[in-house]
């Protein structure tokens, strides 16, 4: 019998380490304070690129999943922070959607989203959006973000979902230019 393919992506094992799981987090500083400390701990472990993700709930402020870049150690080109996060979640959940149950969610990640993070965003359910680093800091040290454009994030506002921008930038920025002087690699397809 001919075995069925499959994919298993994998956060690192020092996750645990890094994140309190019990912690409510109480304001959009915090949560980015996470998402940037997550990208940092997997460019200084070697486990991927430089970005880190975290999805919560908005009024509880209370953890759902976090996401680390894992192109490289997981060969998936899909393996971005943002992607990892929402799957993560939506496993956690057991729900393709992260609103089915009516409850708002938001993604903090620490640079803004490529193109298909951006429509993964759109897709999950999150109704809240906040990045740190900006795409062309992404751009300066190497990586392509694909077709994203202002039209890209007008459609994320006309499906209802609030995008919050430059929270924390030179704190992400910072870890971006770290990774590039360390000799990570820039992986684009
Ligand atoms: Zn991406």
């Amino acid at each position: 019998m001919t075995a069925v393919q499959q994919v298993t992506i994998a956060l690192p094992e020092w996750i645990n380490e890094v994140v309190d799981w019990q912690k409510t987090y109480a304001d959009d500083d915090e949560k980015m304070a996470l998402a940037i400390e997550l990208s940092k701990q997997n460019v200084l472990r070697g486990t991927g690129g430089p970005f880190g993700s975290a999805i919560f709930d908005c009024s509880s402020g209370k953890l759902i999943s976090v996401g680390v870049n894992r192109v490289m150690p997981m060969h998936n080109s899909a393996a971005h922070g943002e992607m990892v996060a929402i799957m993560l979640a939506e496993q956690q959940l057991q729900s393709f959607s992260l609103n089915a149950d009516g409850v708002k969610r938001e993604l903090f990640t620490s640079c803004e989203p490529c193109a298909m993070c951006l429509g993964g965003t759109l897709w999950s359910g999150v109704k809240r959006l906040v990045c740190a680093a900006t795409a062309d800091d992404a751009r300066a040290i190497g990586f392509d973000e694909g077709p994203v454009d202002a039209s890209s994030y007008q459609y994320l506002a006309d499906a209802g979902i609030e995008v919050v921008r430059l929270v924390q930038r030179e704190a992400a920025a910072k870890v971006l230019g770290d990774y590039l002087n360390d000799g990570g690699t820039i992986y684009n397809g």
